[in-house]
């Protein structure tokens, strides 16, 4: 359109000087002027539109792109219609909450399972909805569960509550937007369970795998990141970092190779284990034993909840350069969300008539929390009697490898037979000692 206009004046301009030219040279002169003027003006809006024109041809290129990648999420936007439509009249979500209300602890990707259900159900800002994440979010991070980590923190995002989200949680897009920032956003994620929220004694911590229970939409835990990490090879503990930024970054990681000198303590330590129904699982990287709650450890008379306790083989501490054959972990939490691991040392002797129980129960593959019927348990039985300990700020062993756990090593070992250490079935799932970085151990 605009090219005929301007090819339509310039035809009328040739006219005109032509005319002039027939009837003076001044008057020819000056039109020729106007010709040269009009021909550049007219080359530069031809120019102008072709790019216009190459621009609008890129815009729908694109846009035509745009919807083919869209096209395959359009089906999951009518699924997910479907779905709410199926959930408003909240039957579904009081189903599930029947069949949960018998269970105090309900794994983290249950909790998540309970919030997206929740929030599809009653909407994005369904306070129960948030507090299920928030929860899941707590219990994931006591574990490796990556993908219940993520999508709890974008659910909790998408609700408009304040999280750090994991750099890797976000779509690929995105994590590009924000790249600077992606590894500050993950070593926050190792806090955000400091938002104040106690629920210590709802923990569950299991980390049932694939329950199936409400999976969170997929565009919110994107199965294609799904993270594995071991104790060796391709994603043995030099590479978590990559995952796990605070593994690899992290300043006050566990475990340590425990030496003098030494600073005195005069914390008290007490443990007041009660005996309840055995919960084992087997989460591929060791064997848990998940607690009822009622079982403490008093840390100057400060409450800390028993959550779990699990093993490594061999024991991830050192004393003085030497492991020993395992460790068992005693994890807890305070009302402020505190963590506080007691550790332990199994030392090849006699055999222990505490794992000779646990050994019974075990699953030995990787799979759901366990609860053999009418077996109970008391965690009391794997501690040793005296409490003395070492003592030192550290963080999780395994990924996220989050930071802000206290440790109280036991100086007195407990025996464990060969056959018994021979029969768990991880035969290394010990992470390498850390750094001290200055840190101060302790012992009483
Ligand atoms: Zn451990």
């Amino acid at each position: 359109m605009k090219r005929t206009i301007i090819e339509v004046i310039l035809a009328l301009a040739l006219v005109g000087a032509g005319a002039f030219g027939w009837t003076n040279f001044k008057g020819n002169q000056k039109a020729t002027g106007q010709l040269t003027e009009l021909k550049a003006a007219s080359e530069e809006a031809a120019k102008a539109a072709t790019e216009k024109e190459a621009a609008v041809k890129a815009a729908e290129e694109e846009m035509a792109a745009l919807r083919e990648e869209m096209a395959p999420l359009e089906g999951q936007v009518q699924q997910l219609a479907a779905l709410k439509a199926a959930m408003a009249n909240g039957t579904t979500l009081a189903d599930l909450e029947v069949a949960y209300k018998s269970q105090k602890n309900l794994s983290a990707e249950r909790q998540v399972g309970l919030g997206a259900l929740r929030m599809l159900t009653k909407g994005a800002e369904d306070p129960a909805a948030i507090e299920s994440f928030r929860k899941a979010l707590q219990l994931s991070e006591l574990g490796d569960r990556k993908n219940t980590i993520c999508a709890a923190q974008l659910a909790l995002a998408a609700a408009g509550e304040k999280v750090a989200v994991m750099a890797d949680c976000l779509p690929k897009g995105a994590q590009g937007e924000k790249s600077g920032h992606g590894d500050k956003a993950a070593e926050k994620d190792g806090h955000s369970k400091d938002d104040g929220h106690d629920h210590a004694k709802d923990d569950g911590h299991g980390k049932a795998k694939d329950d199936g229970h409400g999976k969170p939409d997929d565009k919110k835990a994107p199965e294609k990141h799904a993270v594995h990490w071991s104790y060796e090879g391709d994603m043995g503990p030099e590479r978590w970092g990559k995952e796990f930024p605070t593994c690899a970054k992290g300043k006050s990681q566990s475990p340590l190779d425990i030496r003098g000198p030494f600073v005195k303590s005069r914390v008290v330590v007490t443990a007041d284990y009660k005996e309840g129904p055995l919960k084992m699982i087997n989460n591929g990287h060791t064997i848990q034993v998940n607690v009822v709650p009622g079982s403490k450890t008093r840390i100057d008379g400060v409450a800390h909840e028993l959550l779990q306790f699990h093993f490594h083989r061999p024991s991830e501490e050192k004393i003085d350069g030497k492991p020993m054959a395992m460790v068992v972990h005693f994890v807890h939490k305070s009302a402020e969300g505190k963590l506080a691991v007691v550790g332990v040392l199994l030392k090849e002797g006699n055999e222990n008539p505490g794992i000779k129980t646990l050994w019974a129960n075990m699953p030995m593959e990787e799979g759901p929390e366990v609860t053999p019927e009418g077996v109970n348990f008391n965690p009391a039985n794997l501690l040793p009697r005296e409490f003395d300990f070492y003592s030192y700020e550290g963080s999780l062993t395994t990924p996220p490898c989050t930071e802000g756990v206290r440790f109280f090593i036991l100086k007195t070992t407990v025996n464990v037979a060969k056959e018994q250490v021979a029969a768990f079935p991880f035969k290394r799932n010990a992470r390498p000692v850390q750094e001290l970085n200055g840190r101060e151990i302790t012992t009483n």
